[in-house]
């Protein structure tokens, strides 16, 4: 089955291109939007088989619906922030927004043409023979892999994302007096929502959408996206080397060249490569090797020192055995989290950092803890994954005590609390995370209107 997308909101027009889709070929089958919201919601669905996409600008929305229904530049902008699938064909009467929509594809490397819909039968004389041709060469696109099981694992990826937002805005909000984080959790004394995520969860939400749209982390992709996603939203607190080379991403820089040069040639050691991996743990949960390779694929496209990438395996490993130990009480299960850990995790000042959190016993105070292990006031790997590994370990059956105790150790409390966050929430599952902080926690893009209206009424 190969699909053929479209944007159109004319019926006449829709009926046209259903007919010149019969006409490629019994293999190819038409899916239909009419407003860009929905199709933005809708279409990464479809990407897998999809081998062309036609897209119209201005679009109508009918007087019942009594929403927005966007155009088509806002579609192009949303595919702009991947790395290309197919083709695209704009069909719009609108010159000048099809030459905004061209440019955004063009420059994100999709290879685009422009059809005019002029006289009648423009659809079978003009857009189907540029189908064809365009079907029938070879374009610079990537591939999507999706896995068999790839729903399954992205229900746990997003499981693990909304624990590591959650623990990412209530350590933000908290951070300023972390020693009453124990208390205000402890009582739920907490403002309501909407709780802000910082750069943790939007570098997180790049990883997450790259997996969810291809299936296997892609690094040209991943570099993509965290441009795409600071470029509309740069003020999420990110650190002053990332905005660095987040800003030459932008310009066109290569990843490799833009995170090799980070300090000096040495490679940033901090905690970015950690901070938001443990989805990516939880996609690849299954294979805890994989987990390892994939971690530090994700980690090198920002962070290429050796402790840098260190910590992001070990986050990512620590994830993936939460998830694996999910349903165990067993007692050993501490030293199964730390020792499969640590076996995955390349010698380091890291991995020495995780072999006295491993020693320390669980009664100690978060503050203790956070004297012996660091607690990421440095925003170094090493001074921050060690401790946040200890709270994750020393509660990996209760999320709101594992968030209590990374943020009341003070430090980088936002990252310590979304590193726990995206690793406890994958041992409870998503009944144990409060439902009121579910419901507080800042919406994220791809989650649908609907699921959000739901959201807002219950
Ligand atoms: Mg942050």
């Amino acid at each position: 089955m190969r699909s053929v997308l479209i944007l159109e909101d004319k019926p006449d027009r829709l009926e046209g291109f259903r007919k010149a889709v019969r006409s490629l070929g019994s293999e190819f089958v038409i899916r239909e939007w009419s407003t860009a919201t929905s199709m933005i919601a809708e279409c990464e669905e479809h990407l897998e088989n999809t081998v062309l996409i036609s897209l119209d600008h201005d679009l109508v929305a009918e007087p019942s619906a009594g929403v927005d229904p966007g155009t088509g530049l806002h579609v192009a902008l949303h595919l702009a922030g991947y790395l290309p699938v197919c083709p695209v064909v704009i069909h719009s009467s609108n010159t000048d927004a099809s030459w905004s929509m061209h440019n955004e594809l063009r420059f994100a490397g999709w290879q685009v043409e422009r059809v005019g819909p002029i006289g009648d039968d423009w659809i079978s004389g003009t857009w189907l023979p540029t189908a064809r041709s365009l079907l029938s060469a070879r374009s610079a696109s990537v591939t999507l892999r999706r896995p068999a099981d790839h729903i399954e694992r992205m229900k746990r990826t997003l499981l693990s994302l909304e624990g590591l937002a959650i623990g990412d805005a209530l350590g933000e909000m908290l951070s300023y007096r972390c020693g009453e984080a124990g208390r205000r959790i402890a009582e739920r004394d907490l403002v309501g929502g909407p709780w802000f995520h910082t750069d943790d969860t939007e570098m997180a939400l790049s990883i997450v959408e790259v997996l969810r749209l291809y299936g296997f982390l892609n690094q040209d992709a991943l570099a993509r996206r965290f441009a795409w996603r600071f470029q509309r939203d740069p003020d999420r607190g990110y650190g002053s080397m990332t905005r660095k080379q987040l800003y030459e991403l932008q310009a066109g820089g290569k990843w490799q060249a833009t995170a090799g040069a980070a300090f000096g040639g040495q490679g940033s050691m901090g905690n970015g490569g950690a901070m938001r991996v443990a989805p990516l743990g939880a996609y690849f949960a299954d294979n805890i090797a994989q987990v390892a390779g994939e971690s530090k694929a994700s980690c090198v496209v920002t962070h290429t020192h050796p402790e840098g990438i260190a910590g992001a395996i070990a986050v990512a490993v620590a994830a993936a055995v939460a998830w694996q130990q999910r349903e165990s009480s067993s007692s050993s299960r501490r030293r199964v989290f730390f020792d499969t850990v640590l076996t995955h995790t390349p010698p380091s000042n890291v991995r020495e950092g995780i072999e006295r959190a491993a020693q320390l016993p669980e009664t100690f105070s978060a503050q203790d803890a956070a004297r012996v292990l660091g607690n990421g006031s440095l925003v170094t790997s090493q001074d921050t994954v060690p401790f946040a590994l200890w709270c994750a370990a020393k509660h990996l059956d209760n999320y709101p005590d594992a968030l209590a105790t990374a943020i009341c150790g003070g430090g980088d409390c936002d990252t310590n609390a979304a590193i726990v966050g995206g690793i406890v929430s994958l041992a409870v599952g998503h009944n144990m995370l409060p439902a009121v902080w579910r419901e507080a926690r800042e919406r994220f893009p791809f989650e649908k209107p609907q699921e959000r209206d739901k959201r807002s009424k219950t």
